[in-house]
């Protein structure tokens, strides 16, 4: 089972480095055809703008065909931006893997990033979380369930295979937030067997 990460811009290495320390074949991904050699996709954080330019839309094209097959996805930061289907001020969405509405740097300027302690439903408590230059979620549609809150805005959410996060879960030490997504990956994995 190898999982990609996509290595257009922001913070790859860290989430290769997680999935590394969990014993997981790790790919990064910079091309379109690469998404046909891996189980699930990390997007990471950085600039959603910059990342979909990089890419561009035939990569996002591949991108919305694998979510329309239930393939498995997490974004963190940026990455749940490219994921959503609606972002406020935004005519269109990049992927609109997971149907929820984000607002994009709702927790403020780089100088506000923060960390907090989260309780996450599903995986535990006290689960450290970087916040920089957040989206939060402000909108869930049905079918999708809020993971964990921050300061009364959902931070974490999941739709089926497709895990979000507002924060950087790579950028601690704390492994259980990837952990709980290789569980999906497996599962998802099974049953294809099946
Ligand atoms: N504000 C960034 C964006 O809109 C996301 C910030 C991050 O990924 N840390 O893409």
């Amino acid at each position: 089972m190898r999982i990609g990460v996509l290595g257009l811009q922001g913070a790859v290495r860290e989430h290769v480095r997680s999935l590394s320390r969990l014993g997981v074949d790790t790919r990064v991904v910079k091309r379109v055809d690469q998404l046909d050699e891996i189980a699930a996709l990390i997007l990471p954080g950085g600039e959603s703008t910059a990342i979909s330019l990089i890419g561009g839309e035939p990569f996002l094209e591949r991108l919305r065909e694998l979510a329309k097959s239930g393939f498995p996805f997490f974004g963190t930061c940026a990455g749940m931006i490219l994921l959503a289907r609606e972002i406020e001020g935004r005519s269109e969405p990049y992927v609109g893997a997971i149907d929820i509405t984000v607002a994009r740097n709702a927790s403020g300027r780089q100088v506000h990033s923060f960390e907090a302690l989260l309780n996450v439903d599903g995986i535990g408590h006290d689960i450290p979380a970087v916040f920089i230059r957040a989206p939060y979620i402000t909108r869930l549609g049905e079918g999708v369930s809020a993971l964990a809150k921050y300061d009364g805005h959902v931070v974490m959410a999941r739709q089926g295979n497709v895990l979000v996060s507002s924060f950087h879960p790579e950028l601690t030490d704390d492994l259980r937030i990837h952990e709980y997504f290789l569980n999906i990956v497996e599962k998802r994995n099974q049953e294809d067997m099946k």
